[in-house]
């Protein structure tokens, strides 16, 4: 059975601000993390083929990886799109319709710093250049603190607007704050969507429900060996230590059994 990984990044630009480090990830840097994936052997797939290996059993490569990023910066298009490019990695970029054109008003509310949000029509080239788009609801809202129906519509109107733009089905969902309850996961489903993407952290495989699938949060300021440690331990916070503690934890529970 093929366990699968699903990276989750946000901005890929400089961080302006102390509070921004773990959301923005320098251009440098992912290309750099794009570059050792290949190199450490891992396989980037889309997030297409891992609906195909859920729904209909096929193929995935071994250490099979995918890209996703939260949310729709501007920077997706400016930095994101010509490293993924040339590196040949097809990535899921999740927009929070109401946001498109406009910029980060979820998060300027919270003290953050402005950013612009991509166009429809930097949306609409990368999509015929191996990236995909699925929906973030549209005001990029905390699901569960909706009544029901409302949290139904953020979700389903934000699929409607990226299909009418994109002249294409929308198969693909992300909750914002990685935030829902389970009549959230069912909207979902209900909507159309195939899958969806949560931010509880660890590896997939066959048996994850897909519309719980877990990610692996990338730092803006991870280095590689940060990042190749979550993806060795399916864990979102890496540590000098951590792999000492976790074989002798293993060790000790051994011993006591
Ligand atoms: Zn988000």
């Amino acid at each position: 059975m093929n366990r699968f990984i699903i990276l989750m990044y946000h901005m890929i630009n400089e961080p302006e601000t102390a509070e921004e480090i773990k959301y923005a990830c320098p251009p440098e840097t992912f290309d750099h993390h794009m570059l050792q994936l290949k190199l450490n052997g891992f396989n980037p797939v889309s997030l297409e083929q891992i609906e195909q290996h859920l729904l209909f059993n096929k193929d995935l490569p071994e250490k099979a990886v995918a890209i996703t990023l939260d949310d729709g910066f501007e920077d997706n298009y400016t930095h994101a799109f010509s490293i993924l490019a040339k590196h040949k990695i097809p990535a899921t970029i999740f927009l929070a319709s109401g946001c498109i054109e406009s910029t980060n008003l979820w998060m300027t509310q919270r003290g953050f710093p402005k950013r612009k949000m991509l166009s429809w029509q930097q949306i609409r080239e990368m999509d015929q250049h191996n990236i995909s788009f699925g929906a973030h609801t549209v005001n990029h809202v905390k699901l569960p603190e909706l009544e029901t129906k409302s949290a139904a519509h953020e979700i389903s109107a934000s699929k409607k607007e990226i299909e009418d733009n994109l002249g294409k089905i929308c198969k693909h969902f992300a909750y914002p704050y990685g935030l829902f309850n389970s009549e959230n996961r069912d909207s979902v489903a209900a909507a159309g969507f195939k899958l969806a993407c949560s931010t509880r952290s660890g590896f997939n495989n066959a048996q994850r429900d897909p519309f719980v699938l877990h990610r692996i949060e990338v730092y803006g300021n991870d280095p590689w060996w940060k990042l190749k440690q979550k993806m060795t331990f399916g864990i979102n916070d890496a540590s000098l230590f951590f792999p000492i503690k976790y074989y002798t934890s293993r060790l000790f529970s051994r011993f006591n059994q």
